[in-house]
């Protein structure tokens, strides 16, 4: 098994990928819609400088532009239990 979403974020290492422009503070709108939960594919929206997912209430932290969308790198919220 895999990590489909892992090539959104190894970009970020040649430093020429646009994304990781530093002016760019939070994310794109557009870009987001194209987003899902890599846990549950569910929507995410932004919720202060995280990526929260609207079904598992995961939440995604955010580096210089680009979302961390790895599961194990998630905060799961302390009322959910698996
Ligand atoms: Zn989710």
């Amino acid at each position: 098994m895999t990590i489909r979403s892992y090539g959104i974020i190894h970009r970020k290492e040649d430093g020429a990928c646009p994304m990781a422009d530093a002016t760019r503070p939070i994310i794109d709108p557009e870009f987001l819609a194209l987003l899902a939960c890599p846990a549950c594919h569910g929507e995410l929206e932004l919720r202060d400088d995280r990526l929260a997912c609207v079904r598992c209430r995961r939440r995604y932290r955010i580096e210089d532009g680009i979302p961390i969308l790895l599961i194990d790198e998630a905060e799961l919220p302390p009322e959910v239990r698996s």
